[in-house]
């Protein structure tokens, strides 16, 4: 790997091709890392197994290619790194930070109930913690964070400040995104516990992306505002495991026709490889850049010179 101080990357699911909203993703990222003479990674995350499509990630990354974007080195394939990411759980549990749960989802939502909580429609469940102190002779579905662990590592205490902070707060995390500012989620009360290694045997997202975002040396994390809820559990991930804590830049999402997210349910069509112009004129403009060039390649270069002029060489 070059010496450089700053490594980004792309990080699609291979669930079908790139769409108009997956490249202002792919498009930020690259222009983030050029603007900052870095380099620039590509990894398939194909570890929700169901979800993927085979031939997909050849699909993605001809059509990088075709918008002139080249990984600076071989795309990895999560599906090829379960060894890393049991090796992270295994150093969890020996720090008594993940135990195995053997709720359903029905089990969690009757706890909730019970409890008389109120849960917004949509809303992602708050593990109640039932599984915290034992199996109850339940087998063992998934494994989970303890995410109300006090941290007993004095560096990892120190380095968070909540050596004296009640249990309550410790896990209260504030982060400063590049575009969006001052961030704050406290993952105890407003995610609770969450998985790690998934029921049906498959690696959980936040697991795998901060295993694999530490082992790859990526500083600069660009990617869609969806995804911005996800960072504050993968910051407690990397304190957990002793990783060093990237910069995060979360971009405007693309709107379907219903309002919601641009997806292939509302009316996302896969990017036209005739066109690469088009589709990076259109994704440009969705982060504030207009081009004026006749090949991909200008393009892109008049590109990184206004996402410098916007965002300063960060
Ligand atoms: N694979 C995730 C997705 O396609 C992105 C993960 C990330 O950028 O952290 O939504």
């Amino acid at each position: 790997m070059a010496a450089t101080s700053y490594t980004g990357r792309f990080a699609p699911s291979p669930t079908g091709p790139l769409h108009a909203g997956s490249l202002v993703a792919a498009l930020a990222s690259w222009l983030d890392a050029k603007a900052n003479d870095g380099q620039w990674l590509v990894r398939i995350e194909d570890i929700d197994t169901p979800r993927c499509v085979p031939g997909a990630d050849q699909v993605i990354l001809q059509q990088l290619a075709a918008c002139g974007m080249q990984p600076d080195e071989q795309p990895v394939y999560q599906s090829q790194r379960s060894s890393l990411y049991q090796s992270a759980l295994d150093q969890l549990i020996t720090q008594s930070q993940a135990y195995p749960c053997g709720c359903s989802r029905q089990d969690i939502e009757q706890a909730i109930a019970v409890s008389g909580q109120q849960r917004e429609r949509h809303a992602e469940l708050v593990y109640p913690g039932t599984c915290r102190g034992g199996l109850h002779g339940e087998k063992a579905r998934s494994w989970r964070f303890l995410s109300t662990f006090y941290p007993s590592n004095r560096a990892v205490a120190q380095q968070i400040q909540v050596q004296k902070a009640p249990d309550s707060i410790a896990n209260n995390i504030l982060w400063t995104d590049r575009l969006l500012g001052q961030q704050q989620q406290n993952v105890s009360t407003q995610v609770g516990d969450f998985v790690l290694k998934r029921a049906d045997g498959l690696w959980a997202y936040q697991l795998a992306v901060v295993v694999d975002d530490a082992a790859q040396g990526v500083t600069h994390i660009v990617r869609g505002a969806d995804l911005t809820e996800n960072t504050a559990r993968q910051i407690l991930l990397q304190r957990a495991l002793g990783l060093p804590q990237a910069q995060y830049l979360h971009t405007p999402v693309v709107l379907g026709s219903n309002g919601d997210k641009l997806s292939k349910q509302n009316g996302a069509q896969a990017l036209d490889l005739q066109d690469p112009l088009e589709a990076l004129a259109q994704a440009g403009q969705h982060l504030g850049i207009t081009c004026l060039a006749s090949n991909p390649a200008d393009w892109l270069q008049q590109a990184v010179a206004q996402w410098i002029a916007r965002l300063g060489a960060l």
